[in-house]
Parts: C-alpha cells; sequence; structure tokens
C-alpha cells in the first residue's frame, strides 16, 4: 500500500524468539546484519523493541517511498527476519489511531471496486488500554466504513485484499497494510565461518545459500583446469560468488587450478575412478584451505544418486579424503526444488551460462558408480609425491574479493 505516512518498518523473527539464552546474541547479529545491509541508506537507526527489530529515520521523519523500496529489497535478504511491514508509528491513542486511519481510508481502497475483502486485526498488549482488542476492530471497521460507505467492502476475517494491523503497547502503537516475507532462517554471522566448494553448476550456490541462512558466512573455493578451461570458467563463478555476497559480509573466493593434479590422474590412474579422484583430491584442498582461513566446515551442492560421483559408496569414498564436517544440504533434495530457490535468488541466470568445467577435463565416459575407499587409496598410492602435489596446488590458489558484501544491485 502506497501511503505517504510510514515512518517505520517493523521487522518480525520467529526461530530466534525460541533461543533461550542465546537469544540476544542472535538479535544483536540480526540488528547488525541489518545495519549492514541498509548501511548506504543516510540517516537510519535500526533498534531492538520488544522482540522485534524496528527500521526508522534518525529524525523519526516519514520515509521517502524511494528509501521505502530500498529497505525493502534490503530486509528481503536478511536471514533470521520472517516478515516486515511498513508502519504509522503513533501514541498509543484510539483517537489519534482513529485518525489516522480515517485520513488514509480513501487511499487504503484506491483501486478497489465493491465487495473487496477487509478485515482489522488488532493486537493489545497494553492493557490498561481503554479499548478491548475486539472494540479496536468494530470501532475503526465502522470508522473506514463512514468514510468510504459500508458499500464498498465486506468484512472477511480469513481471506482478506486488505488487513489492517494495530497494535496498541505501553508507549506506542502501529498499524500496517502490507506484510512482506523475508528469507527465515538464522542471521548470517551467528554461526561460523564456512568454505563452499563452488562450481560454475546451479546446486552449489544454492547449498551456499542455505547454509547462509543457517548462520554460516562462506568463502568459496573454486576449482578449474586452465588451460584447458579457458577464463570464462572462473568468471562465471567469481560472478556468482558476487551474487552470493550479497547476503552476507564479503565471502573470498580461493581460485585453485586442479590441472597438476588431473594430468597424474589421467596419466597413473584407472580411468572409470577419475571423478572420484578430483573430488577427493578438492575436499583435500579445501580442508587445507579451511584450516588457514578458520573455516571451520565444508560445504558442497552434492544431491544423493545424482551423478556417478554421488553414489553411496562413492560419497564415502570422497567423505573419507577429509576429517572436516562436510555440510550438504542438498543431499535430499529434489532437483526441480534446487532450482526453484536457483531461480528466487537469482543464480539461476548465472549458472545457465554454458562454459566448460573443470570436472569434464579427461573425464571418463563411462564413470565408475561404485569406488570402494580402500580401491580409491590404492589408485592414488600411483601417483608421486601425492602429499606435496597437493600442497603446490594449494600454495598456488589465489583469493580474490568477488564483491563487497551486502552489495545489493
Ligand atoms: P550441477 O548443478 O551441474 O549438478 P554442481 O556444481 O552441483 O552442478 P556436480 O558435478 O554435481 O556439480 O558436483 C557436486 C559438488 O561438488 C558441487 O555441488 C560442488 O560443491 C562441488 N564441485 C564440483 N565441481 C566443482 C568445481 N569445479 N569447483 C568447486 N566445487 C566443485
Ligand atoms: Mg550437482
Amino acid at each position: 500500500m502506497e501511503l505517504s505516512m510510514y515512518n517505520c518498518v517493523i521487522c518480525r523473527y520467529h526461530e530466534i524468539a525460541t533461543k533461550g539464552n542465546n537469544r540476544n546474541m542472535f538479535e544483536r547479529c540480526l540488528c547488525g546484519n541489518i545495519k549492514h545491509l541498509l548501511a548506504d541508506i543516510p540517516d537510519i537507526q535500526v533498534r531492538r523493541v520488544r522482540g522485534r527489530v524496528w527500521v526508522e529515520r534518525s529524525d523519526k521523519g516519514v520515509f521517502p517511498s524511494e528509501t521505502l523500496e530500498r529497505i525493502k529489497v534490503a530486509l528481503r535478504r536478511a536471514f533470521g527476519l520472517e516478515s516486515f511491514s511498513p508502519a504509522i508509528l503513533l501514541a498509543p491513542d484510539m483517537d489519534v489511531i482513529r485518525e489516522t486511519v480515517v485520513s488514509n481510508a480513501q487511499k487504503i481502497f484506491e483501486g478497489y471496486s465493491s465487495g473487496v475483502k477487509f478485515r482489522v486485526r488488532a493486537r493489545r498488549s497494553n492493557k490498561r488500554f481503554p479499548l478491548t482488542s475486539k472494540d479496536i476492530e468494530i470501532d475503526l471497521v465502522s470508522a473506514v466504513a463512514q468514510v468510504v460507505g459500508s458499500d464498498l467492502f465486506i468484512i472477511d476475517l480469513d481471506n482478506a485484499d486488505i488487513t489492517l494491523g494495530v497494535e496498541v503497547r505501553d508507549e506506542f502503537s502501529l498499524i500496517y497494510f502490507d506484510t512482506y516475507s523475508a528469507p527465515g532462517g538464522l542471521p548470517v554471522g551467528s554461526n561460523p565461518r564456512v568454505l563452499t566448494l563452488l562450481s560454475g553448476g546451479i546446486d552449489s550456490p544454492v547449498a551456499a545459500y542455505m547454509i547462509m541462512k543457517r548462520g554460516s558466512a562462506t568463502d568459496y573455493v573454486t576449482f578449474h583446469s586452465s588451460p584447458y578451461t579457458p577464463q570464462e570458467t572462473v568468471d562465471k563463478v567469481e560472478a556468482i560468488a558476487a551474487l552470493l555476497n550479497t547476503f552476507q559480509t564479503k565471502g573470498t573466493l580461493h581460485v585453485v587450478n586442479l590441472l597438476p593434479f588431473q594430468k597424474l590422474v589421467r596419466d597413473c590412474c584407472s580411468e572409470r575412478m577419475r571423478t572420484v579422484l578430483y573430488r577427493r583430491a578438492m575436499f583435500r584442498i579445501a580442508e587445507k584451505i579451511a584450516h588457514k582461513t578458520n573455516c571451520r566446515a565444508l560445504v558442497t551442492g552434492e544431491a544423493l544418486g545424482q551423478v556417478a560421483s554421488q553414489t553411496v559408496v562413492n560419497l564415502d569414498t570422497i567423505n573419507r579424503a577429509t576429517d572436516m564436517l562436510v555440510l550438504r544440504p542438498l543431499i535430499g533434495e529434489d532437483k526441480l526444488d534446487t532450482i526453484a530457490i536457483a531461480e528466487k535468488i537469482g543464480s539461476m541466470e548465472l549458472s545457465s551460462v554454458q562454459v566448460p568445467d573443470s570436472c569434464t577435463v579427461f573425464s571418463p565416459s563411462s564413470p565408475s558408480t561404485s569406488v570402494p575407499a580402500g580401491l580409491a587409496e590404492k589408485e592414488e598410492e600411483k601417483i608421486p609425491e601425492y602429499a606435496k602435489v597437493i600442497d603446490d596446488i594449494v600454495s598456488a590458489a589465489v583469493a580474490i574479493t568477488p564483491q563487497d558484501g551486502w552489495n545489493i544491485k
């Protein structure tokens, strides 16, 4: 609803409210994140008020509509928030509430024809307030009817087109009309940082998003096979990392050339096991980078049974290459659901650009779906100085910062 009187945005959270002793930490983290997300809007205040977060102007004035639009875009990226509503902050006084509703009534119903479904939802935590919630609702419905005519709307408590929300607290009251959903989850930064193995595919950006949504900021590691893969392979992943960084504080992208290892695998090992051997090396390299950069777990976009390297046996064999916790948020996900998330967060468009992938370099036409760990270890013994090869690759990794975090285009 385009009202010109919004002087506050109330932000609601749900899961954080269930936290016991740690609730304070989660709330502070959420407020800090919202401040970062709104950092490029001047004179904005973010504060905690009784189980909510409020966004206001420092001078408590009304938001210009373009500022409100920017706030809406930003808050949709705030993990931990369930929903938010632009609101009018008023004194806890029924006359003031009624006058404000009445003066906006025409605007509220603008564009609606008769029969529009309308409801008032009042909540009152101020028990000294002279009206009950029901009284407030009846009062406001009749006040609105007097202005716009009672023929214009029908009351529908379950399925309204227009909902007028009213909250009366001890020191203030709020009215609002629109509730926007936010991503939910936990504030990014409330869990330790992790390292996502980020390819140019559809899955791994979604996996990174899902882990950020559970509170962990992420760095990224991507593997290429230059000169067998072109610069575009890395550019594509950098663009995806930049997009993911709009949901968090800045994440570094570690760019790793896997080719020296792949050549050794090509020359020394069984062709059908190549992909599993590549993946084990990826985990070992990622683990070393994670240790150096204080990341506490690895994240992949693996989904059970998706390709030959993601059968139960091969996942187990790959998993044994590292002692580190590996988070696989998509393990049981349907690909169509993953695509829906990729579309929602904007990574689908970037992932759809066709460029060669590191894993396809020297890849077998018929990869084995079952490489027991013992067999993989035996193959790796055939690679001279395996550990040194891995260390050299790690040393040659290049760290780039795709884009400053929270940078919303
Ligand atoms: P797709 O959407 O095509 O499945 P994907 O990135 O999931 O893309 P997979 O072959 O399924 O590709 O790889 C499984 C996981 O291994 C990826 O989700 C990613 O975490 C990791 N991975 C694969 N290739 C790379 C790479 N070149 N660089 C970094 N991580 C990779
Ligand atoms: Mg995949």
